[in-house]
């Protein structure tokens, strides 16, 4: 490899982007900062800009003085996302939302790869992505710790047949909490997860079991399996990040201590390994047991809701995802409960006419109205 690999880190200011620039910061050899896209959280951009002297640099909203200051002393250029991604020798989509959709389309287009952390991309517009993939040669290399171990898994085994996958679930905040005690969960105390360390919208989607929901339907799209072969498994300890049966029978599993970090920089520097950042040992005597269990639907109706609504296909997980960001938008204010938040999206749901194989402008006219019903949904109240 001829210098470092230059690297678009759109997303640079949230929880993956920020693990992101610690992989890169201790691998300067290896990787270097192309390009920095950080939304709306401007200060830390600018300390981002400030440290890594990217090229070019994208944001929302006017700039604010450290910024400023940050762009002028280095000497950084604004550019649209798009832009950065198709820059880049590799970009790392960690935008949240549909943010992510164009500068993913945009380098799949150009037969880039890509490394996704966006769960909304593939959730949003796996068909349109797929499309992509198929017709320009473009790689994904997925950041989700869940699909990086399915894609470990299937590493030498392309010709063989997938039976089923198998995805884990440390099961949420909420894990051991019976339905009346769900009625009543605040904000504060979904937002406390107990393994992994995550930015808010994603720790309530975790809590509801939204997150894995979600993670069914992206693993449908990136391994090319119907929603039948899915499965998910609960798994309290975050060390099997996930398993993969075969035709035989086989069974194999990837596993880890639980760190972002490990799965990030195997989607920047695939198809190699690095010691770097360093990982502890798994010490599974210190472990002494696994524990594996089945999710419970009835307790946690967004795992089924998008299971469903994976298995609807066409725009049905469009409207799911938009539903349920604005739900839990409401619940993290304070506006409705934690168990409104299901309810919400199956209000939503229920009115949804599907359109199958949408083209982008569908995907995201059904996205802006899915979101305006979610808004208007009262709990409680017949739609
Ligand atoms: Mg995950």
């Amino acid at each position: 490899m001829s210098g470092p690999r230059r690297i678009a880190v759109l997303g640079s200011t949230g929880s993956i982007g920020t693990q992101a620039l610690d992989v890169i910061r201790q691998l300067p050899e290896r990787f270097a900062v192309d390009s920095l896209a950080g939304g709306r959280n401007h200060g830390l951009l600018a300390q981002q800009i400030a440290e890594f002297r990217p090229r070019a640099a994208s944001w929302q909203g006017a700039a604010s003085a450290d910024l400023e200051a940050a762009v002028r002393s280095t000497g950084c250029r604004f550019a649209p996302v798009e832009d950065l991604a198709l820059a880049s020798d590799i970009p790392l989509i960690a935008t949240a939302g549909a943010a992510g959709l164009f500068p993913t389309l945009a380098a799949l287009k150009a037969g880039m790869p890509v490394a996704i952390a966006n769960k909304e991309v593939l959730v949003m517009a796996g068909n349109v992505v797929q499309k992509a993939l198929r017709e320009h040669g473009g790689r994904l290399h997925p950041v989700d710790s869940e699909h990086s171990a399915i894609w470990q898994c299937l590493w030498g085994e392309e010709d063989h047949g997938i039976r089923r996958i198998l995805l884990t679930a440390s099961g949420g905040a909420f894990r051991d909490f019976d339905a009346d005690s769900l009625a009543v969960v605040t904000a504060e105390q979904a937002l406390n997860h107990p393994t992994w360390n995550m930015g808010p919208k994603i720790t309530v989607d975790s809590a509801s079991l939204m997150n894995k929901g979600m993670e069914t339907i992206e693993a449908m799209w990136l391994f090319d399996v119907p929603m039948e072969k899915v499965e998910v498994v609960l798994h309290r300890e975050s060390i099997v990040h996930s398993l993969v049966e075969f035709s035989d029978g086989s069974v194999k599993a990837q596993m880890g201590v639980p760190d972002m970090r490990l799965p990030i920089q195997l989607a920047l520097a695939y198809p190699e390994r690095m010691p770097t950042p360093p990982m502890p040992s798994l010490d599974l005597a210190a472990a002494g047991s696994l524990s594996f269990g089945r999710p419970d639907m009835e307790r946690f109706p967004c795992l089924r809701l998008a299971i469903e609504a994976g298995r609807r296909g066409g725009t049905f997980p469009c409207a799911m995802a938009a539903a349920d960001e604005v739900a839990v938008g409401r619940f993290l204010d304070g506006e409705v409960g934690f168990l409104d938040i299901p309810r919400v999206i199956e209000a939503v749901l229920e009115k949804h006419d599907g359109i199958a194989d949408p083209d982008i402008e569908t995907i995201l006219e059904v996205d802006l109205q899915a979101r305006d019903k979610a808004r208007a949904v009262k709990p409680g109240v017949p739609v």
